[in-house]
């Protein structure tokens, strides 16, 4: 079967860091990102959650960031962990086989991911940041 990129809703990257070694990386990044994009930047998570088995923190973007902001990711990722999946409302697949690695992949806890979820469940983006789109 043929998926229609349309399915695509938004994207998340998820910076991975280590809280002992590379949180100040990690932390630069983010000023990076926030004043450069126009994103939702979430919460730092020093203790791993759902399916991610490090510390790291979510940035979710729109369709239309995705051709500025990966790229970006691509150069300035300062030796991190991202992991960039789409959400077209296939939680389990968009992270365990549509996502893209930048650096060293690490295991997933795929068994933390329903399915599926209603794609009038998947959140709109609502841009924290101060970066122009
Ligand atoms: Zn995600």
């Amino acid at each position: 079967m043929i998926a229609d990129s349309a399915a695509i809703a938004s994207y998340h990257a998820h910076i991975y860091y280590d809280p002992a070694t590379t949180r100040e990386v990690a932390a630069r990044m983010r000023e990076n990102i926030a004043e450069r994009f126009a994103v939702q930047l979430g919460r730092w998570h020093d203790v791993p959650v759902g399916p991610h088995p490090g510390a790291m923190y979510q940035v979710a973007f729109d369709v239309q960031v995705f051709a500025r902001l990966v790229p970006w990711l691509m150069l300035n990722r300062a030796g991190l962990t991202v992991l960039v999946h789409p959400n077209t409302g296939r939680p389990r697949d968009d992270h365990l086989i549509h996502a893209l690695w930048l650096g060293e992949k690490v295991a997933l806890k795929g068994e933390a991911l329903p399915e599926s979820e209603p794609r009038a469940d998947i959140p709109a983006i609502v841009p924290n940041t101060a970066g122009a789109a």
